[in-house]
């Protein structure tokens, strides 16, 4: 079985962007009393936009099943306040779980959680809870960054992420760090913003000692990790500079890469520089880079093809990237199967 834990509802019927749209009209009205209303989506229009889409790529890739959230663009925690976000998050998450409801052998949810920018992380626990309790989610997307690209909560390290934490380690669900749109044109949003927020993830893992205060808590840093493969040596260096543990002992129980990265040369680096049980098969399809690789023929994003063109990673190795990591990962997918 091949799992891509990392794909995005990029594709949703054209309604739930025309709400998004009124909703943050709305906004300009000070008098108007914010409601979530309804979208008037039918089934059928959800499995039109996933047929020619994921399903269709799914097939033509030989992945089996894709770990699906909200579309992280779209995710938008800057705009609005508390009411905004939540509203928001409610809609595109029950789109997730009516996505995974028509096509259970193929996609599993993730929930997106109704962050907005200085508000208590443990106000998205409702929401969080409701997703896997009802929806049967089995992981979130946590944005350390619900500005959009001026970094104004504190590191994930800080205790005002830890009642998150607490609700994230009692329901055995796994947070993506993965931030959202950039509203700070020095950061374009998918080259610049993602990487950085990856990258910035995992330093401040390396200062803190937050591990060991949840020693179950886990974290995948997608896109590759942002630069720290490349770097690694950089952040072995640094943590041995500041008296920290080896990487391998401070993190790698608890901080997970996947492979959306979009080039053989890089997929190799990766594997070569990241142990095996800590990396997941990935390719964010449908949409962060959409186009075709003149150099070799095939998307950017059919990372399934780099992973499987390497000779010198043994079966076994990729079998965890491809699966076994996920039951380790997502607690609640391995009961799940077992169901
Ligand atoms: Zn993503």
């Amino acid at each position: 079985m091949i799992i891509d834990c990392h794909g995005h509802y990029t594709t949703a019927p054209k309604q739930l962007e025309e709400w998004r749209k009124r909703q943050i009209a709305e906004l300009e009205n000070p008098r108007h009393a914010p409601s979530k209303g309804s979208l008037g989506i039918t089934d059928d229009e959800i499995r039109a936009s996933l047929e020619g889409a994921q399903l269709k790529l799914q097939r033509e890739r030989g992945t089996d099943l894709t770990i699906f959230s909200p579309r992280a663009m779209g995710m938008s925690h800057h705009i609005g306040n508390e009411t905004t976000s939540r509203h928001w998050s409610e809609h595109c998450n029950e789109m997730i779980h009516r996505v995974c409801a028509l096509y259970p052998e193929n996609f599993v949810g993730v929930c997106q959680l109704p962050q907005s920018p200085g508000v208590p992380p443990k106000n998205c626990i409702p929401e969080l809870e409701r997703c896997v309790k009802e929806f049967a989610f089995i992981g979130c997307n946590l944005n350390p960054d619900p500005s959009g690209g001026y970094w104004k909560e504190p590191p994930l390290t800080d205790k005002w992420w830890y009642p998150l934490y607490e609700k994230m380690v009692e329901l055995e669900v796994p947070a993506m760090v993965h931030v959202s749109a950039s509203c700070n044109p020095c950061f374009h949003g998918t080259g610049a913003h993602y990487i950085n927020g990856d990258t910035t993830a995992f330093m401040q893992f390396i200062t803190a000692d937050l591990f060991k205060d949840f020693p179950t808590l886990k974290f995948i840093i997608p896109h590759g990790g942002g630069a720290v493969p490349y770097h690694w040596g950089r952040y072995r260096g640094l943590a041995q500079d500041m008296k920290r543990p080896p990487l391998k002992e401070l993190l790698m129980s608890n901080v997970f890469f996947d492979t959306c990265v979009y080039h053989q040369p890089g997929i190799d680096l990766l594997l070569k520089v990241i142990p095996a049980d800590n990396i997941l098969c990935a390719s964010e399809m449908v949409g962060a880079v959409k186009g075709v690789d003149p150099e070799t023929g095939f998307n950017y994003d059919d990372t399934k093809r780099y992973i499987d063109r390497i000779d010198w990673v043994s079966r076994a190795d990729k079998e965890k990237i491809f699966h076994g990591n996920v039951d380790k990962v997502y607690p609640r997918f391995a009961k799940r199967t077992k169901r």
